[in-house]
């Protein structure tokens, strides 16, 4: 077997390169061989990065060139009751960050909610888009093209599906802007996040779009989609799961756990998260869902690009008479626990730990429920920020928290 050395010395020598090392060792000699590289190269040891824990092959399809691993300090929230559609029973909830005081502040407001008796969570839509666009001659065409796909829903449907065991495809949304026609495909990706098998489908329906309309297809994604990028279209019609989590949290318990009054937490939501968002003309309506969203998605094996997507978030809180509602609607959390980054080790374990790890029964139930928790976990960072800003103690908390 070839040593890192050798393979170093061939890369140098200009007879092999980089991406090529694969074909020639073991994932973990490449590896090494890379960092042997890198490292005479820019002067940087690479010992850390080359000392991660799981076994380089089952990275093969995460990652190319690999060199080794970024380690993400991980913590865990909780645990919290969820009344879900498909989430049930007490969760932790583990959270991958390097932002001090994020675990500790869900985790507050994780316990709140326990104390609470738990929140309510629904995914109330769900369906995984892409968008070709096509090119046509003009609007007439156009509509030729919008009127055929409206009347072919099967035939579509059939293309689409024979490409996948699980995919349905549920929807296909047409859009016209003069000479382009943008077909905006809905799938149910059950526990797959589905962007890859999304993909697949649409290409083979797409082919069908060019056989028998005037239509060419230009690109496979026509950015109405829409995937990685803010885009209204995602927080109105949703993109993977919509997802709600709600909580009612009796008044004596907002003074003993969060320390201010519920009408001080309404107001600074009402004048920070609906106002100032309108005003800054933000696609988010809450404090900082994001934050969870992102050391979720780093725990669990999400595609963290798409945290762009999981901040498409309205947190709505008001004072009743029985307690404080808060409640959080995710419009577009993109979520899996099959697929992609989701059977890597580590992730895998974080999955284990929710009991979520893998295809669910019935299909769609494991990722429907990973949702529902995530959303239940912003809903706990919402209120726990809030309050924090409601009683004036944001800025002593990162202070007692060493930063
Ligand atoms: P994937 O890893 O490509 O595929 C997952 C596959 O798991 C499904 O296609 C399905 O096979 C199978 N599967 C087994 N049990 C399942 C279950 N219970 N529910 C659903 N599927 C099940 O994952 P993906 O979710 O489609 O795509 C995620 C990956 O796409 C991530 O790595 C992400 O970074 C990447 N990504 C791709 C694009 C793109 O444009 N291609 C864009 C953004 C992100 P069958 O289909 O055969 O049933």
């Amino acid at each position: 077997m070839t040593d890192a050395a050798d393979l170093a010395d061939r890369v140098r020598e200009g007879d092999l390169r980089l991406h090529e090392l694969d074909d020639h060792a073991d994932p973990e000699t490449a590896a090494a061989a890379r960092r042997e590289i890198v490292a005479a190269e820019t002067g940087v040891d690479l010992d850390a990065v080359g000392d991660y824990a799981f076994d380089a092959a089952e990275a093969e399809s995460a990652v190319e060139n690999m060199v080794g691993a970024a380690q993400v300090p991980m913590g865990v929230a909780g645990p919290v009751p969820v009344d879900g559609g498909a989430a049930e029973g007490e969760y932790y909830l583990p959270l991958a960050t390097t932002e001090g005081a994020l675990v500790a502040s869900v985790n507050r407001g994780l316990s709140v909610i326990a104390d609470a008796g738990g929140a309510t969570a629904r995914v109330t839509t769900s369906g995984m888009t892409r968008a070709p666009v096509f090119r046509v001659d003009g609007v007439a065409e156009a509509s030729e093209v919008v009127e055929w796909v409206g009347g072919s829903a099967d035939a579509l449907r059939e293309a689409a599906e024979s490409t996948t065991s699980h995919g349905e495809l549920e929807a296909v949304d047409p859009y016209v802007v003069g000479d382009a026609v943008y077909l905006r495909f809905v799938y149910d990706t059950k526990d797959a996040m589905g962007m890859n098998m999304a993909t697949i489908a649409t290409r083979e329906a797409a082919g069908v779009v060019e056989e028998e309309t005037p239509a060419d297809l230009v690109a496979l994604s026509g950015n109405l989609c829409s995937d990685k990028k803010p885009a209204a279209i995602n927080a109105v019609e949703g993109r993977g799961r919509t997802v709600t989590a709600d909580v009612l949290i009796p008044h004596e318990t907002v003074a003993d756990r969060l320390h201010t009054t519920p009408e001080a937490i309404e107001e600074a939501n009402t004048r920070k998260n609906l106002v100032g968002s309108a005003k800054a003309g933000s696609l988010g309506f809450n404090a900082h869902a994001a934050n969870t969203v992102a050391a979720a998605f780093l725990a669990t094996g999400q595609d963290a690009a798409q945290v762009v997507e999981g901040s498409n978030a309205i947190t709505t809180v008001d004072v009743r008479e029985d307690g404080l509602y808060a409640s959080v609607s995710v419009a577009s959390l993109e979520v899996g626990t099959v697929g992609g980054g989701t059977k890597l080790p580590t992730q895998s374990e974080a999955l284990d730990v929710l009991g979520l790890s893998g295809g669910g029964d019935p299909a769609g139930s494991n990722a429907d429920a990973l949702a529902e928790v995530i959303a239940t976990g912003a809903l706990a960072g919402e209120l726990s920020l809030l309050a924090a800003l409601a009683s004036r103690h944001l800025s002593s908390a990162h202070e007692a928290l060493g930063r």
